[in-house]
């Protein structure tokens, strides 16, 4: 098994095998990030893909769950998606599923018909980068895409029965549009009604544009205290959830929460009032965080 680059992969898939099938992210210019900037994007050759499959075979023959990596791996045409998907289902008997990230341009591109295929081939959970629900903030990060864009992606791979694990960016509006960020993403999660819920924290990273406006002073971050004010205003815009898995257990995050909503509303917004009239020292310390 061979691996190019930084590779990243969601908490949840800490026990999946990972299989390179792209590198790097073909959308690669949101602002604050810097995991692909040195490793532009690429389809990677389909006889390298079979090679490293071969090799996993002998070596986890008894894998149950595949992340396909990097950026956003359903980039790649449903024709090959599916000789992967194939090929994987051979390769591992005992596979359940098959996960990937994606971001709503790829997921816009794919036909009902090719979603309810990739499905039935084994592509069970997607993982989409929505970072905001607030128009604004998307284009100044550069995101690519609108709320209203993602709203539809997600309704369309959970029409053809694909679980999506939405991703939303504490922090990513700054302080001049946190509560307004905090409110339109909750808004648009709670229309999403996704299955499952990671809130992430800003991470300033070197050499990305978001760094920069920082330095220049053209973006100012939230301190700790302020990034759960607006993580409890988020929580109180998620409504009419049906059983929405709601995680904050990202090592960038200040505070691990764990429930499910709308049922541990009242119990996470007490800790979180808890953890706000502590102070930081309940807080995970800043040199603890990472992305
Ligand atoms: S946040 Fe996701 S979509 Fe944006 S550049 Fe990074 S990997 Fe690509």
């Amino acid at each position: 098994m061979r691996y190019y680059g930084t590779v990243i992969r969601p908490p949840s898939e800490a026990d999946s095998y990972i299989l390179q099938v792209t590198y790097g992210c073909s959308h690669n210019r949101c602002t604050f990030c810097g995991t692909y900037r040195d490793k532009p994007f690429q389809v990677r050759p389909a006889e390298e893909v079979q090679q490293d499959l071969t090799l996993a075979r002998q070596i986890v023959p008894d894998t149950r769950r595949v992340f396909l990596a990097d950026g956003n791996a359903l980039v790649l045409s449903a024709r090959r998606l599916v000789t992967i998907l194939d090929s994987l289902a051979a390769a591992f008997p005992n596979l359940q599923r098959v996960a990937a990230y994606a971001n709503a341009r790829d997921l816009l591109q794919k036909s009902r018909e090719e979603l309810a295929l990739l499905r039935d081939k084994g592509l069970r959970l997607l993982y989409l980068g929505l970072e905001s629900g607030h128009d604004e903030v998307l284009r100044r990060i550069h995101k690519g895409a609108t709320a209203a864009d993602m709203i539809e992606a997600v309704r369309r791979a959970q029409a053809e029965d694909i679980r999506v694990s939405v991703i939303g960016l504490l922090g990513i509006g700054g302080q001049e549009l946190s509560l307004a960020h905090a409110e339109a993403t909750g808004r648009v999660v709670s229309v999403m009604d996704p299955r499952y819920l990671s809130l992430l924290t800003l991470m300033l990273v070197p050499g990305t544009p978001l760094y920069e406006q920082w330095r220049q002073g053209t973006f100012q971050p939230l301190e700790p205290e302020a990034l759960l004010s607006e993580l409890r205003h988020m929580l109180l815009h998620l409504e009419r959830l049906s059983g929405c898995v709601f995680r904050t257990n990202h090592a960038s995050n200040y505070l691990p929460l764990a429930g499910t909503l709308p049922k541990d509303k009242p119990r996470l917004l007490a800790t979180l009032d808890a953890a706000l009239s502590r102070g930081r020292a309940v807080l995970r310390p800043e040199a603890w965080r990472a992305l």
